[in-house]
């Protein structure tokens, strides 16, 4: 890098995505999408938008998208907030807590951005390790803070964390925001929105990528009082007034109103993920509780790098971690029923 932007930028230490190659023949177990596609009623609402509209700007408020959402959750439209993808949701949230004197907590082991996204906006943070067991203590949480944040379930362990324990968290957490990031609680959870009645400092944080199929439309958004949601839309308005494009609006509204669609892929991966917890476990390996759309696994006996290169060799990606206390874990995402019995044959072949 050169010298001409700050020396703020040279110490930035970028988010690592996982690796997006061209599908081919390849099996991509590593960043969890979903394996079936999107609602039918998503590509008719794509093919009307496609013609004279895309000359025009899009609604900068994304009225409708935010209407679907509010009917689908149960809360007024003013406690929507809408973005490109949650990633933008969260770049949001964080820039929101800019300059806070207090420090942001989340565990040690979660969705790597959020430390990435401390780093962008100088947000001093406190990383609170798991248990033994990988869980979230809401014990651990007391201390002073400026906001706390996770997902729920857990990325990557994919550990839920039950809504009683949500409620006893914000019960003691009363002086700031608390952010759970529910990217995959349609896959096993219960959603924290309905707290958000009791709870003015709850943002509850969703996207459409996982559990709608859309991660290519990059849809997200938030729920939470209205007096919270009004200061992302300030922090949104300072950044770029047009949010989301006319197709990401137009897709997203279809994909919350095809309410069967939703419920069938949803079902059909949490079936699928039981029974690759049950073929995993009869190969030996140690598998976490998972809650998700993935498990995070381990063999006691093989190296998690070796067994990814020989997937791979098989033409199967999943997702290895080079981090401390899960540098010997494999993040596996659950796909249709054919490609998990490809991956356990492959594993048999292979251990
Ligand atoms: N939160 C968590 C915990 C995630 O794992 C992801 C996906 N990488 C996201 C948020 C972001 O998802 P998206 O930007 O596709 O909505």
């Amino acid at each position: 890098m050169n010298k001409f932007w700050s020396p703020a930028v040279r110490d930035l230490t970028p988010y690592t995505p996982g690796e997006q190659p061209r599908l081919n023949d390849l099996i991509k177990l590593n960043t969890n999408e979903n394996p079936y596609p999107p609602s039918p009623r998503v590509l008719e609402a794509l093919q009307g938008e496609i013609g004279e509209t895309l000359r025009l700007y899009p609604d900068p408020d994304a009225e409708r998208l935010k209407q679907a959402a509010a009917r689908f959750y149960g809360v007024e439209t003013q406690q929507v907030f809408v973005g490109n993808g949650s990633d933008e949701v969260l770049a949001h949230t964080f820039q929101a807590l800019l300059k806070h004197d207090l420090p942001i907590l989340f565990p040690d082991i979660t969705y790597s951005f959020y430390p990435v996204y401390c780093g962008l906006y100088a947000i001093e943070h406190i990383c609170i390790p798991l248990s033994e067991r990988f869980e979230i203590r809401i014990g651990d949480y007391r201390l002073t803070n400026g906001g706390i944040i996770f997902p729920n379930p857990n990325a990557p362990t994919g550990c839920l964390l039950p809504l009683a324990e949500i409620g006893a968290l914000l019960e003691n957490n009363t002086e700031s925001v608390v952010v759970i990031d529910e990217a995959y609680i349609d896959f096993g959870g219960e959603t924290a929105v309905p707290l958000v009645k009791r709870f003015p400092n709850l943002l509850v944080i969703q996207t459409l990528s996982k559990s709608r199929s859309l991660a290519g439309l990059r849809v997200g958004f938030a729920i939470g009082d209205a007096g919270l949601i009004e200061a992302l839309e300030r922090v949104k308005g300072s950044f770029n007034s047009y949010p989301l494009d006319r197709l990401a609006i137009a897709g997203a509204v279809a994909a919350l109103e095809d309410r069967d669609h939703f419920e069938r892929t949803r079902l059909a991966v949490v079936r699928s993920r039981e029974w690759l917890m049950r073929e995993l476990s009869g190969l030996g390996f140690e598998i976490l509780p998972s809650s998700a759309n993935f498990v995070l696994v381990r063999h006691p006996l093989r190296d998690a790098a070796e067994l990814a290169a020989l997937l791979r060799q098989r033409k199967i990606i999943v997702r290895h971690f080079r981090q401390p206390r899960i540098e010997q874990f494999l993040r596996m995402t659950i796909g249709t029923d054919s490609q998990c019995r490809a991956l356990v044959e492959s594993l048999r072949a292979v251990l």
